[in-house]
């Protein structure tokens, strides 16, 4: 990769962790961002406000986790994107945040089910829910990345939610309607709760995605 690709990315991923906090995603400097290298990762650094962020601060970590001297303090969470992009070859880039309603979610223990076709953005017929973790541990990293297995997507019970996906547009795009189904499912849970969409309804929506250019 070409220091000029890399400064794309780096510059990227501050965008992303502009357009989290622009959307209500994030609060504070509580989500993380991060992009596969060919020999590692970047990573947005611990403790700095989307607003604050640039380029030459998003971390440069290699296969091991070790940055640079005199780099920035990498996010606590750098080992559950690192863990993500060592078993998945086709995601190249995480976020994780603690968007409201699906924090709400993963707090009450649900996993979000096949309520609405959009459900289906995640890869599969549910969000799945990560059992808790401390956060920062390499138990954290495993267990997120087995309830990824088969798709992009899940809650993290009493902590927040994470997308891997191919690229870090796509990634936040997810998040952003993970965050919406999640204030979705939450609100008929208020009602007497949603009702489910079958396999056979799901296997539909999956075969009408996967006609349609905008969603592949
Ligand atoms: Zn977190």
């Amino acid at each position: 990769m070409t220091d000029s690709e890399e400064l794309r990315l780096r510059n990227e991923i501050v965008e992303v962790s502009q357009a989290m906090a622009a959307r209500g995603l994030n609060r504070g400097t509580s989500g993380n961002v991060s992009a596969r290298l060919p020999d590692g990762l970047l990573v947005t650094p611990s403790g700095v406000v989307p607003d604050r962020l640039a380029a030459d601060a998003i971390v440069r970590l290699d296969a091991k986790g070790c940055a640079p001297a005199g780099a920035f303090k990498p996010s606590s969470e750098w080992r559950m994107h690192a863990g993500l992009y060592a078993r998945r070859p086709d995601i190249n880039a995480v976020v994780h945040c603690h968007s409201r309603h699906a924090t709400i979610l993963a707090c009450a223990g649900r996993p979000i089910p096949a309520f609405h076709y959009m459900v289906a953005v995640g890869g599969r017929s549910l969000i799945p829910l990560a059992p808790y973790r401390t956060f920062g541990t390499p138990e954290l990293a495993e267990a997120v990345a087995d309830a990824l297995e088969g798709g992009f997507a899940c809650l993290m019970a009493n902590h927040g939610q994470i997308v891997g996906a191919p690229t870090l547009a796509k990634a936040l795009a997810i998040a952003e309607e993970v965050e919406e189904q999640a204030a979705v499912y939450w609100g008929t849970l208020a009602i007497g709760g949603p009702n489910i969409l079958d396999d056979a309804q799901m296997a539909a929506v999956f075969a009408q995605f996967r006609g349609y250019g905008q969603e592949s």
